[in-house]
C-alpha cells in the first residue's frame, strides 16, 4: 500500500501502527489534547505529563490508519524528555519533512521514516495529526484540535 517508502521505512511504520509504543490513558497526565483527522478518520487523544516546560511522560490513545498510529507512537518515543522549544522545532521540522520529504534537524532521528509521505498529499495530515494535538497540550489549549 506504501511501497513508495521504501521496504525498511514500511516495516517500522507497520511495526509501530501494530505495536504501538505508550498506548495507553495516563492516569496522571496534567495535559490533555484530543486532535482529529475528518479526511481520514483519525483520532488521537495525547497525555502528558509535563514538570514546567519539560515532557516528563506521554502516551496516546486512538484509532486511525497506520500512518497515524505509527507517527503518534514514535513522536511518544521522540519526545520524552524534552521542552516546550524542543517539541516545537522537531514539530517544525517533522512538518517540513513530510511535505517536502527533505530530511533536516538534529533530532529527527527514527521520525525520518515519514519522509516518504511527502509523494502521498492525503498522508501527510495523517503523519502531522499527533504533532498538532501534541503542540495544543503544551500551549495549555483543551478546544480539540482537526486539520481540517
Ligand atoms: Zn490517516
Amino acid at each position: 500500500m506504501f511501497d513508495d517508502l521504501g521496504d525498511l521505512y514500511q516495516q517500522v511504520i507497520l511495526d509501530h501502527s501494530k505495536s504501538p509504543r505508550n498506548f495507553l490513558k495516563m492516569r496522571n497526565a496534567n495535559r490533555v489534547a484530543h486532535g482529529k483527522n475528518p479526511l481520514c478518520g483519525d483520532q488521537v487523544v495525547m497525555y502528558l505529563l509535563m514538570d514546567g516546560d519539560v515532557i516528563k511522560d506521554i502516551s496516546f490513545q486512538g484509532s486511525g490508519c497506520a500512518i497515524s498510529k505509527a507517527s503518534a507512537s514514535l513522536l511518544t518515543d521522540s519526545l520524552k524528555g524534552k521542552d516546550k522549544e524542543q517539541v516545537k522545532r522537531l514539530f517544525d521540522d517533522v512538518h517540513n519533512m513530510v511535505t517536502t520529504g527533505k530530511v533536516n534537524g538534529d533530532d529527527i532521528g527514527k521520525l525520518a521514516v515519514f519522509a516518504g509521505v511527502h509523494k502521498f498529499p492525503a498522508r501527510v495530515k495523517c503523519a502531522i495529526l499527533p504533532w498538532h494535538a501534541v503542540v495544543a497540550a503544551i500551549e495549555g489549549e483543551t478546544e480539540p484540535v482537526s486539520t481540517e
